[in-house]
């Protein structure tokens, strides 16, 4: 009986040299690993410390079924997210009001459906106050899991 290259459980079929759980773990990790790259520099600095810190967290995460809005970082079970507003960047969607109107949508769409929402610029990341705003993220997350528990 052959087996899965992965985790070596036997396959149930002579043609295939990785296991279906293996399979979709590799296309999950691919995902994540794509969107880790199109990912703000400052969004990874704090992955890169909740990875550490074995803290669970969702990149570009749709919020709601019927609408195309994404986090940037989302804790989905405590309905925490964070968000880097790139006010400064080129095609900023802030330098134009149709664009600053889409936000508002989106935040009052997330607080409506009860999300709470830590909002970023590339200041609060200056001189490695990366940790500060992790502390902030560590806080609410805190306060969301008291809360439930
Ligand atoms: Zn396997």
């Amino acid at each position: 009986m052959k087996k899965c290259k992965i985790c070596q459980t036997e396959l149930s079929h002579p043609d295939i040299t990785i296991c279906g759980e293996c399979i979709s773990e590799k296309i999950t990790m691919k995902i994540k690993k794509e969107k880790e790259l199109k990912a703000n520099k400052y969004i990874t600095q704090i992955c890169n410390v909740l990875k550490r810190e074995n803290i669970t967290y969702e990149l570009e995460y749709k919020f709601l079924k019927d609408r195309k809005f994404r986090f940037d970082l989302a804790f989905p079970l405590y309905k925490v997210a964070v968000e880097y507003e790139g006010i400064f960047a080129d095609r900023s969607r802030h330098t134009n009001l149709a664009g600053y109107t889409k936000d508002c949508e989106k935040y009052n769409l997330a607080t409506i459906d009860s999300w709470r929402v830590l909002r970023y610029t590339a200041v609060h990341f200056a001189n490695n106050k990366v940790y500060d705003v992790i502390e902030q993220i560590k806080d609410l997350l805190n306060q969301q899991y008291l809360k439930e528990n």
